[in-house]
Order: C-alpha cells, then structure tokens, then sequence
C-alpha cells in the first residue's frame, strides 16, 4: 500500500530544539552572572521537571540548596523565551541529518506532507524560515500545531486534526516522531510511526514503533521507508 502522506513531529524530530532552549538558558544564566550552566546530562534530568522557571527552581533549590526566591526566576525565563526565538531564527538549530533529503523525494515523489506538533505555529514556521529559507507552508500542506487543539500528545488530537486537514485515514500515512509521547499519540490516531530518537528521548521505549532507526539518514527517501515499512 503507498504511503499518502507524511506526518512529521518538530521539535526533536525536524531538529534538535531542545538544544536550543538549552543553549537559551545558559546564555541567560550568563548575562545575569549565575555561574549556572546546564550540560546535556544535565538537561536530561532536568527535563523530568516540566516547564522552564519550574526546572530552574528545582534547579536552584535541589541541587545548588540555594533558595529560589533569591533567584528572579520569572525575568529570565522571559528573556530566556525571547534568546529561544533569537537562536531559532538565527538558524542555530539544523534540521537533522537525512530530513531534508525526505522532505525533497517526499515532494518530488507526489507524497503530500504534514506536521503534527505540540509546540505553536508560529515556532514551526521560524523554524522552517531558517532552515529552508520558505515559509512553513511552502513546505507542508497541513501544520497542526499545539495551540489548536484540546490536549496535546500523547493525546491523539493534533494527528487527527492533520488527518482531517489532508482528508485521509490513519492507515494511508506515515507518523515520524522521536518520543515515546510522540509514537502514542500517533497510534492512538491510528497512524503508523516510525521513530528515530533524539539526544533527549534515546532512552523512551519505542517496541510499539513500526519501525526505529538511530537516524533519519536512513530514512532519506521513501524507498528507505518502504524497505523499512514493508507492511505499511
Ligand atoms: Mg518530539
């Protein structure tokens, strides 16, 4: 059976944004001379605290013993949102190896293509901007992102909305996603998923992906896919 349509995750999928925020906090951290900075190992465990100014008081209370009232937490989360806008647009964060190429033999092959993401619209299209140089929508016919649906994934409603942009049923599309929240929520819409890890998701457990490969660059192309997928 062809594959109609792929489906694409963002961040961590497209590119490695979590980086960015990364990078956005330590740069932070340096303009108002915390003498805090936040390694990848670091950052991995810190991001069992979700949201930003809940990681840097956990930060600052758990592992520094500092009080975190001391800290104007709320400032540099807001100025950490808007140096995570600069670092996007600045182009700092390359899609990941093996996506462009897809991107091109998907368009080229008449496969349409889509996006499902929890993040906004708006971060999508910045991201795309200055990767690819076009719009967001130059790109993919559909970008459902967060911020119009209910519940975000692993809840199934951001697929099921690019389903219903692109008129096509589960079954005739692909998911790529990188994360365990990512691949449920894509099989709850009942779309098949291949997943390829990012740095902070290699450690999710994916047996329930229809196909894991440590990188995109092998899955360059629908043939790649197809010889990955030979069910789907
Ligand atoms: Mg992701």
């Amino acid at each position: 059976m062809a594959i109609r349509a792929l489906i694409f995750d963002v961040d961590g999928t497209l590119a490695e944004t979590e980086e960015a925020h990364r990078h956005a906090f330590n740069d932070i951290f340096a303009e108002y001379n915390l003498n805090w900075h936040w390694s990848r190992d670091l950052y991995r465990t810190l991001l069992k605290t979700t949201g930003g100014k809940e990681r840097m008081r956990e930060y600052a209370a758990n592992h520094l013993q500092i009080d975190p009232a001391n800290i104007p937490v709320v400032e540099i989360h807001r100025r950490k949102t808007a140096r995570y806008g600069e670092l996007i647009a600045e182009g700092t964060v390359p899609l990941r190896p093996g996506i462009a190429d897809l991107l091109a033999d998907a368009a080229n092959s008449g496969c349409r293509l889509a996006v499902a993401t929890t993040t906004n619209a708006p971060n999508v299209d910045k991201l795309i901007r200055a990767t690819m140089g076009v719009a967001a929508r130059d790109v993919f016919e559909i970008v459902a992102a967060g911020d119009m649906v209910k519940a975000k994934k692993p809840a199934p409603d951001v697929y099921n909305l690019a389903l219903d942009g692109l008129g096509l049923e589960g079954a005739d599309c692909l998911a790529l996603e990188d994360s365990l929240n990512g691949l449920n929520s894509a099989r709850a819409a009942n779309i098949p998923c291949l997943i390829s890890p990012s740095w902070y998701t290699n450690q999710d457990d994916f047996t329930a992906a229809d196909a894991v490969v440590e990188s995109f660059e092998q899955a360059r192309s629908l043939a790649a896919i197809r010889s990955l997928l030979p069910d789907v």
